[in-house]
């Protein structure tokens, strides 16, 4: 697998799935190596707030087209609700995790970008469900 690169960004996603289903970390790599060939996120976040590794941060993902180098793929199992519509499904322990996380790269990275899968040029999709930096400017 090719190299990630120097960190410049993190980039959050929903795996679209619906509100409340329980998906393993696991079954979501395998979707995606299914799809893609490879692990597209870096990380998955499940419902109960556990933070998967799912692929090392010095490898390349699979998460935003034509921009995945030093760029770190999270994702929360949810971000849609039972209708399939988008929806920020995240448990309050996953906002915690996700934060967490979030945190823990910015101490590593200090000018380090965090956006969502949408903020991204060209992106016509929802992922992941809710405004990235609105949520980033909340008090924790
Ligand atoms: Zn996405």
């Amino acid at each position: 697998m090719p190299p990630l690169g120097p960190i410049r960004f993190l980039t959050i996603h929903c795996a679209a799935t619906p509100e409340g289903r329980d998906v393993p970390a696991e079954k979501i790599s395998a979707w995606d190596t299914a799809r893609f060939g490879q692990v597209s996120y870096h990380y998955v976040i499940e419902l109960d707030g556990s933070v998967h590794a799912t692929l090392p941060d010095t490898f390349k993902g699979a998460h935003v087209g034509g921009a995945n180098t030093g760029n770190v793929g999270v994702c929360y199992v949810g971000g849609v609700d039972k209708a399939g519509k988008p929806k920020d499904t995240r448990t309050p322990a996953q906002s915690a995790a996700l934060r967490k996380l979030v945190e823990t790269y910015r101490a590593r990275i200090p000018d380090l970008i965090v956006r969502g899968h949408r903020d991204w040029p060209g992106v016509a999709k929802a992922c992941p469900s809710f405004d990235v930096a609105a949520w980033l400017a909340q008090a924790a």
